[in-house]
């Protein structure tokens, strides 16, 4: 039988779930992703003072098979249970007794993180397929009904492939997909929150007795020590937080500056702290355009071109990495039983 090519676009959860399921059936799989590195939103920002982990914070698992997925993960050292002291904001202001998340959890709410920093998630999912990192596809052609070329914004061209999983986030997919069929149109009913992270390194430890905290704040809504393991050579170790704005923040100032954005989250943060924080070694911050899906498609992914061009992600199913996951899976099927039919 003749080998079957199938391009995969992201190489986030749901581009490496539908790629190794792919490619765990004998397909040759190629995965094209823009940035540097794998995990999308799963995203660690490497510095000279330790790893921030800015974008997502932490997974937890309802489907059976995900958290066999995560559990697997941690056998494998890519994943860990994360129990942070945790504090809604007034109580932490009212210096209230600590309250770790585990106390009255459920095992449905065990919080995992990437090990040693959240973008390891992704790597059991990594196996032998070719990832080409930095290659930005920002169109698909049809040169035949079961044939498609990807161009880059380099003005290369690959393929041919047999079909095409694209996992970019929805209006990124619906640039690329909207032109091939009216069967994409529907993209335009997703609707995607953004979100500010701001990223700051303290010299000494912030005296606060959480590590993580949800705070009803117009500006904030979450705040949390990132975990810096790394054997840096810096006496003490830095201590580093990572912010998120609220979606209301992040929206009125999407536009604004990293210096900006970065400097008056701090002061927020300095607000809801209630105390003289400690001397500030590094602070950045970075815009998640599409951040947060608010308003799903409402299925697992959608098909056109007789199921050769596949959109998948995790704004077809929520805002959690269980919901990329599972469309990547969903996807991989769906994909399946076209080549099989
Ligand atoms: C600030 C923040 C906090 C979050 N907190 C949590 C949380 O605590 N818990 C939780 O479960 N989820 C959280 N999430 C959501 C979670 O990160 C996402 O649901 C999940 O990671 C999405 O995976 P994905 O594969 O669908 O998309 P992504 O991770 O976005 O992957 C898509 C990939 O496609 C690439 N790409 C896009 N366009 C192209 C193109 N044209 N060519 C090539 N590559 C392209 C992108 O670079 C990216 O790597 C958070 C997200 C953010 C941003």
């Amino acid at each position: 039988m003749a080998t079957i090519n199938i391009a995969v676009i992201g190489a986030g959860m749901a581009g490496l779930k539908a790629a190794s399921t792919l490619h765990g059936i004998g397909i040759n799989v190629t995965v094209f992703e823009k940035s540097r590195g794998t995990g999308g939103r799963l995203a660690t920002r490497r510095t000279e003072f330790g790893n921030f982990n800015h974008g997502a914070q932490y997974v937890t698992a309802r489907d059976p098979a995900f958290r066999a997925f995560l559990r697997h993960a941690v056998s494998q050292n890519s994943a860990r249970d994360w129990r942070p002291n945790l504090y809604h904001g007034q109580q932490a202001q009212r210096q209230q007794t600590p309250r770790p998340i585990a106390d009255g959890n459920t095992a449905a709410d065990i919080w995992y993180q990437g090990a040693p920093q959240m973008n390891k998630l992704v790597t059991p999912l990594l196996t032998s397929f070719e990832i080409r990192t930095r290659h930005h596809i920002n169109s698909i052609e049809p040169r035949g009904p079961r044939e498609f070329v990807l161009h880059n914004n380099l003005g290369q061209e690959f393929g041919p492939f047999d079909g095409v999983i694209a996992t970019a986030p929805a209006l990124q997919a619906a640039e690329l997909l909207q032109p091939l069929s009216p069967r994409f149109d529907v993209i335009n009913n997703v609707k995607i929150a953004p979100c500010w992270s701001a990223m700051i390194a303290f010299a000494n430890p912030l005296p606060t007795v959480f590590d993580a905290m949800v705070h009803p704040d117009p500006a904030i809504s979450w705040a949390a020590r990132s975990d810096n393991n790394n054997n840096l050579p810096h006496r003490p170790s830095p201590d580093l937080w990572v912010l998120h704005a609220t979606t209301e923040w992040s929206r009125d100032n999407l536009e604004d500056d990293n210096e900006r954005v970065a400097s008056r989250l701090l002061e927020k943060f300095r607000d809801i702290c209630g105390s003289r924080l400690p001397e500030i070694i590094s602070i950045d911050a970075h815009r998640w355009r599409y951040a947060r899906t608010e308003t799903p498609l409402g299925q697992s992914h959608l098909t056109g071109m007789k199921g050769r061009i596949i959109a998948a992600g995790d704004w077809c199913l929520g805002a959690r990495v269980e919901a990329a996951w599972r469309s990547g899976k969903c996807a991989a099927h769906a994909m399946i039983e076209t080549l099989t039919s």
